[in-house]
């Protein structure tokens, strides 16, 4: 067996034993930290029994080792790894210190060797802490109502970046809802197009990690030259930088810097630039002086289709109706349906013949859909009587048949909400606010046209539903 074989088994071995380790992990959180620590791994190799991953940096080895050795090897066995295996996290040698590091590519000079310097002209100066995920393209992501605006900008800063009129681009929703996908995919899309654009991903956290070592360091005159020259800022996560006053400055000149000299900014957050309190003024007027997306929770179409695309290339495969009871399951978010459907796919790989029905599925993916009904907690009454005291009047009033404008917005967005954020059927609905299926149907949808157009409606629903420690994109279908 040559290298390259060695290097793609192991590679292999590596990626069944992380979806499997993936799969056995319930919280959101855990998952997603455990995914973040994958992805400094730079390569992996194996040697007489010795399984060892390289990462970046000494930290990441540590903690690795500490958190994850145990359970990764255990992983490991399961994914078909020999019993014997030693696991092991080393620094990866050729990697380079995270800080301070040299922003263009060097200048190739008294170098005879013309291969090296044609490779050298066309390498990307790529600084970022954090790679970008092969799989993050905009081939691989679902468009769908719930995104579609979010995608077509990320495409037109993808196929001109600087523009004016989409930059910065500021996306937000939900987490789990495909904001670092997409942002990474302009990414990967400008690197592709053009690999001598210095690109740099990172999240806010980095940054603001980054900017206290550089205070630290003295390196503060690197530091800011380093995020000057670069072409393309990709800031994930910008909530972070509510942490750091100090680092806001920092970034508030970075931005500006970058923008005058038409270089694009992408950002990406869980909330809406409005709703960054501990974000100075100035910084958030700056955000939403370009383009500002949201990415809402996926419908049913759309998280099948997501579905789809997802298990298309496993083996085995996932029957149509499986894909089915996922997407009617498995609501709230698309990272959750992923790891829906690893678990599935983990189980019919340890055992093939087994028939996937309802009751077998419900019972694999409990976790998952127990997590999904906590959703699904509020109830009517509740519904009406804070969206009453929203407006200052009563749930009589809500319920009333009065058709004086003041109270027949309240009643239908109390029935929008309980239709669309509560699992309560239409007849259930329909008998606790006393009123014809029809009249729900009739009051959901003017709500659903009005929330499009009316900015300060849709915050009303922000704030009653955000009482209830929901967020917009709760909703179920
Ligand atoms: P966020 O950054 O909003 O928390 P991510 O971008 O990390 O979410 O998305 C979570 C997972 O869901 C990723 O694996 C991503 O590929 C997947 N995903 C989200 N939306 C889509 C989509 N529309 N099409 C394909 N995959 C998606
Ligand atoms: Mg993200």
């Amino acid at each position: 067996m040559n290298n390259q074989e060695i290097d793609t088994a192991s590679m292999d071995l590596w990626e069944r034993a992380k979806t499997i380790y993936l799969s056995t992990l319930y919280s959101e959180e855990e998952r997603s930290q455990a995914d973040s620590y994958f992805s400094m791994i730079s390569s992996i190799s194996v040697k007489d029994d010795v399984f060892t991953i390289y990462v970046k940096n000494k930290f990441t080895a540590d903690y690795l080792q500490e958190k994850y050795s145990e359970k990764l090897k255990f992983a490991l066995n399961l994914a078909g790894g020999n019993k014997e295996t030693v696991l092991e996290f080393k620094v990866d040698p050729q990697s380079i210190p995270a800080i301070i590091q040299p922003i263009a590519p060097k200048p190739v000079t008294n170098n005879n060797n013309y291969a090296e310097q044609a490779q050298a002209k066309v390498a990307a100066p790529f600084i970022s802490t954090l790679p970008l995920e092969e799989n993050y393209t905009f081939e691989e992501f679902v468009q769908g109502s719930s995104n579609s605006w979010a995608f077509a900008a990320a495409k037109g800063v993808a196929n001109n970046p600087g523009q004016k009129s989409y930059n910065p681009l500021f996306i937000h929703g939900g987490t789990g809802l495909g904001k670092t996908h997409l942002m990474q995919a302009i990414g990967n899309e400008l690197k592709k197009k053009n690999p001598s654009m210095s690109i740099c991903y990172l999240t806010a956290e980095t940054f603001l990690n980054e900017y206290v070592n550089a205070l630290q360091q003295k390196g503060m005159e690197s530091f800011r030259e380093k995020y000057r020259s670069i072409d393309v800022l990709l800031v994930d996560d910008i909530q972070f930088l509510q942490k750091g006053k100090q680092c806001q400055e920092e970034f508030f000149n970075t931005f500006n810097d970058l923008t005058w000299k038409h270089k694009q900014i992408v950002m990406t957050s869980d909330v809406s630039p409005k709703n960054l309190p501990a974000l100075e003024e100035r910084l958030i007027s700056r955000f939403i002086g370009g383009m500002v997306q949201e990415i809402e929770a996926p419908g049913y179409e759309t998280r099948l289709a997501i579905l789809k695309k997802k298990a298309e290339n496993l083996t085995p495969s996932i029957p149509q109706s499986t894909l089915e009871f996922l997407a009617d399951n498995i609501k709230s978010h698309v990272r959750a349906m992923e790891g829906a459907l690893a678990k599935v796919h983990v189980t019919i790989s340890i055992n093939p013949t087994q028939e996937l029905n309802n009751e077998f599925l419900s019972f694999i993916l409990k976790d998952f859909i127990e997590k999904e009904q906590t959703l699904k907690r509020l109830t009517i009454r509740e519904i009406q009587e804070c969206v009453a005291k929203k407006y200052g009047i009563t749930v009589n009033q809500i319920l009333s048949s009065d058709r004086m404008a003041s109270l027949v917005t309240p009643r239908q967005l109390a029935m929008y909400i309980s239709r669309k954020y509560t699992p309560k059927s239409l007849q259930e609905i329909a008998a606790e606010f006393d009123k014809k299926h029809a009249t729900i149907l009739h009051g959901v949808k003017s709500i659903e046209k009005r929330l499009d157009v009316e900015g300060e409606l849709k915050g009303i629903l922000v704030d009653v539903l955000s009482e209830f420690g929901y967020s917009i994109n709760d909703k179920l279908e």
